[in-house]
């Protein structure tokens, strides 16, 4: 087989190799079918009985109830941020945005198109360095419901806590961590998640979303823009993609036969530590951008005492098989994304490597 780098791209993202393996294996012609799944009609059986073990699978993992449908769906996660106001926003026409990052931000640039954006919370003045508290939020106990975003990308933070919004429906943006630990999604109104980042490549959106907040869809709405029409097609409105489900679908498996989120979130927990551990233990030649009760265990950010060295660890790094550590233009610096398939013996390596790189360089 090819030989394989540590894969630290923010997205898409490194996948598990028993998912790569298995898509490779049955490439050709899915067994028993004769056709390759990148041949298959949506309409036929064998796909719907891919999207609908998917669902289900996903339902197994994180104990989604009964009363939510799960779609998948195109356009990215970008697109959820015109598609969340457009369908629940109405009639209040008011939304509470927590903005703690660039995507927030993207998000209430779209909300503000369809009605009024009250920002309940915005740590941009500290550059995005932490998660508000619960009591800083300003929330409007009218509003048509709250949007945050449960992990910052680009920053490197994430929330260790559900904000509390009492009846008002709470709507995540879980792109970037989604089925990286156990969530109660019975608090939650709607969540979305692009796929490239935890569940699968690109291509796909998962939507999870509350079933009484489909009656909020109105009518008038284009018809690829209305959630309820999606979920009474169970996905199947339009050709939905098909190949990048498919994964999606191997990868809840892999997750399942893991041991499920408690397992992953062990394994995550394990490997930022590493990586943060190296951080914290380096004299200060290495300085995280989140402040420690903020820091994200998917996307870890750091900097070096200079960004002549920030480009030689970058140059050094990935000539040594450690691949996609450039940091976000915006923070700068370094950025070690280490999603559910990232592997622990990569975290291992990149520790071993910033010691010596350290002891090298200052
Ligand atoms: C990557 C990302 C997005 C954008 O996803 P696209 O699928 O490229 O539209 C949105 N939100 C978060 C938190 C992300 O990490």
């Amino acid at each position: 087989m090819t030989n394989r780098v540590y894969n630290f791209n923010p997205g898409p993202a490194v996948l598990p190799e028993p998912v790569l393996k298995e898509v490779q294996e049955n490439l050709m012609a899915l067994p028993g079918v004769g056709m390759s799944i990148l041949e298959i009609s949506h309409r036929s059986s064998t796909f719907e009985n891919i999207l609908n073990e998917t669902i289900e699978n996903l339902r197994k993992l994180a104990n989604i109830p009964s009363n939510y449908k799960i779609l998948f769906l195109g356009g990215g996660a970008s697109l959820q941020f015109s598609m969340v106001p457009l369908n629940l926003m109405p009639p209040k026409n008011k939304a509470d945005y927590i903005v703690t990052g660039s995507w927030s931000k993207k998000a209430v640039k779209e909300a503000k198109r369809v009605g009024q954006v009250n920002i309940a919370a915005s740590t941009e003045e500290e550059n995005f360095k932490r998660i508000p508290k619960q009591e800083e939020l300003k929330l409007d106990p009218d509003a048509a419901y709250v949007h945050y975003t449960s992990n910052n990308t680009i920053f490197g933070t994430e929330w260790h806590y559900i904000p509390e919004v009492g009846d008002v429906p709470l709507v995540c943006d879980m792109s970037s961590d989604i089925f990286s630990y156990p969530f109660d999604v019975s608090k939650y109104g709607l969540i979305y998640a692009g796929a490239q980042k935890n569940l699968g490549p690109a291509g796909v959106t998962i939507v999870i979303i509350r079933e009484d907040l489909l009656e909020r869809s109105q009518d008038s709405l284009h018809t690829m823009l209305n959630y309820k029409i999606h979920a009474e097609n169970n996905s199947l409105y339009n050709t939905p993609p098909v190949f990048a489900i498919y994964v999606v679908g191997l990868v809840a498996k892999w997750l399942l036969n893991l041991g499920g989120l408690e397992a992953i979130a062990k394994i995550n927990d394990e490997k930022a530590k590493l990586i943060y551990d190296a951080i914290d233990n380096s004299n200060g030649f290495y300085r995280g951008h989140a402040e420690k009760d903020s820091r994200s265990k998917m996307n870890i950010t750091f900097r070096l005492p200079s960004e002549e060295l920030e480009k030689k660890f970058v140059k050094e790094a990935t000539e040594q098989g450690l691949v996609g550590l450039k940091g976000h233009r915006s923070v700068g610096g370094l950025r070690a994304s280490v999603y559910n398939a990232f592997p622990i013996e990569g975290a291992k390596a990149l520790v071993e490597f910033m010691k010596d790189f350290q002891n090298k360089n200052s």
